[in-house]
């Protein structure tokens, strides 16, 4: 097969939804779909334990099982699926905000009784920064859920994306009858229990009296009333505005009955985009480029002291991956033999040979990687598009054992290279500061810095709002600025300069009285 016809036949995506929504069961299905499970219950939930929440070393735990779910790849008629998964505890929010930088699209959950939650309302904000392409899936259907009319409004007015529903429900609850897809015109009825196998009833005409037969008078006339007025209200699917993320095409369906997954998964595949291009510094790299490129995510670290090892997870953005190949480190601007690299599959690692584009990899790592890191043949050059977010909780770290200074520095570095959490150091004195996402970060920081580098640290609260990445297009204005506010300036662990501001209301006024300054809340801008 040719490399062109290998990134044909690829799609990489991943599921978003608040926890709950039903993720899990909707990964589950897909993978029996796909041949890769044979039962139900064999996918592990990335979901951590109620009970667990508030302690990490059982989180941490739970998150080892998940390096095997990380990516879940299976062939499905003709199709290479990879699946990534994007954990769910908010704690961790980050890793999710990564794992999407390299998916080209994106199926999200929506709970037909609770509809948009607020993690899909985060999480869709990256996914409208990045454009990328959205297909909502609507879960719950044998429940009493919201009127599907208020759902679609939901979605628009919530995530800012228009919707445009290719199946539409008929009753809900105990009343569910089916699905009608207004994409292929056929009537899909609910039976309840798992079906594997949906049966599709098309209908050329929908005012056949066929309809009356499936579902009764009082269910086809509204049907038919909901196909006329929908058909008016959106017409055909506009694919080229799927594609660029301005429209999300909707589903209904019920996960746990595996009822609506196979016309999501069907129509899933005729319509998401395969590999897609990606900017190397200012430079488009098409898949089909001759050239193999690929850029790290995710780093996943080994919690066992005896064996620091880690997995870094690459995906391919061009060209052909060969194990045993040399390729460039650009940041380290230097060559590496990758002699081991693994492939997902859903429930098995197993060593690969060769990978395509869209696929992604698994490199066994020594403290070479951190994220963002590209690898080409020869290019210089990374790849763009996986900003740092500003923190929202920040803590001052303190040495408790002066002793062992180096290993701390050598701690936080390698963390940090992780994502576990972002570093500032400020400009005057020797002042860090870390910020995370969630509490539960600092705990697991401090554990490691302990277990895995013998070194003691402390948090000091902090005064912090936000970490804000500073630039002028002017830099004797950018210095001026820096020097009225030394004692707030710090560096990021690129060396980029970061504002830190202690409240809203003073980097407000900062703000008004800098105009030549400008203020960003991601580090890539
Ligand atoms: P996740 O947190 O998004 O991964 O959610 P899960 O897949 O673990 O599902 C959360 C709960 O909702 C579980 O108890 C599921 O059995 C249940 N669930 C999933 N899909 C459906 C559905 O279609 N109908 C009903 N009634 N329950 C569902």
């Amino acid at each position: 097969m040719s490399i062109a016809q290998e990134i044909e036949k690829r799609r990489t995506f991943g599921i978003i939804s608040h926890p709950d929504a039903g993720k899990t069961t909707l990964t589950e299905k897909l993978l029996l779909f796909g041949g890769a499970i044979q039962k139900a219950g064999a996918v592990k939930s990335n979901k951590i334990d109620m009970h667990a929440r508030s302690d990490w070393m059982e989180i941490e735990k739970q998150r080892g099982i998940s390096v095997a779910t990380s990516v879940m790849a299976f062939e499905y008629e003709g199709s290479k699926i990879n699946l990534l998964d994007t954990p769910g505890h908010q704690d961790f929010a980050e890793d999710t905000y990564r794992t999407l930088t390299a998916v080209d699209s994106v199926i999200m959950v929506v709970d037909c009784v609770k509809g948009v939650e607020i993690q899909t309302e985060k999480l869709m904000e990256v996914c409208r920064m990045r454009s990328t392409p959205v297909i909502s899936f609507i879960n719950k259907l044998d429940r009493e859920g919201k009127d599907p009319y208020d759902l679609l409004d939901e979605i628009e007015g919530k995530l800012g994306i228009e919707v445009h529903p290719l199946s539409w429900p008929i009753g809900m609850g105990k009343t569910f009858q089916g699905v009608y897809s207004l994409y292929d015109k056929s009537l899909r009825l609910f039976k309840g229990g798992q079906q594997l196998h949906e049966e599709a009833t098309k209908f050329s005409d929908i005012n056949s009296p066929e309809l009356e037969k499936l579902i009764g008078e009082r269910y086809a006339n509204q049907l038919r009333e909901d196909v006329e007025m929908l058909q008016d209200l959106y017409g055909e699917l506009p694919v080229e505005d799927y594609l660029s993320g301005k429209v999300a095409p909707v589903f209904f369906g019920s996960a746990v009955n595996n009822f609506g997954v196979k016309e999501l998964l069907d129509t899933f595949l005729k319509i998401s985009p395969n590999p897609k291009p990606r900017k190397l510094d200012e430079e488009m790299i098409t898949p089909t480029h001759k050239e193999f490129t690929g850029f790290v995510f995710k780093i996943h670290a080994n919690m066992d002291p005896k064996h620091r090892n880690r997995i870094a997870f690459l995906r391919i953005c061009s060209g052909k991956f060969e194990r045993g190949s040399n390729y460039y480190h650009t940041r380290q601007d230097k060559k590496f033999r990758i002699s081991q690299a693994t492939a997902f599959m859903a429930q098995d690692k197993e060593t690969i040979d060769e990978a395509y584009p869209g696929d992604i990899i698994g490199l066994y790592d020594t403290g070479n990687f951190k994220i963002g890191d590209t690898l080409t043949e020869g290019m210089k050059g990374i790849y763009t598009g996986i900003p740092a977010f500003s923190p929202e909780i920040f803590r001052e770290v303190i040495n408790k054992d002066a002793m062992k200074t180096k290993q701390l520095d050598k701690g936080l570095k390698q963390l940090m290279d992780e994502g576990v959490a972002q570093l500032f150091s400020f400009e005057l004195g020797s002042r860090k500061a870390v910020g995370v996402v969630g509490q539960l970060q600092f705990e697991v920081i401090q554990y490691r810095l302990k277990h895995e580098y013998g070194a003691s640290v402390e948090f000091a609260p902090m005064q912090l709002y936000k970490a804000c990445w500073i630039s002028a297009k002017d830099p004797k204005k950018l210095n001026e600025f820096i020097s009225s506010k030394q004692r707030h300036i710090a560096r990021d662990k690129d060396d980029k300069l970061v504002f830190m501001a202690e409240s809203k209301a003073w980097l407000q006024m900062v703000q008004d009285n800098f105009p030549d300054i400008q203020f960003h809340f991601t580090s890539e801008f």
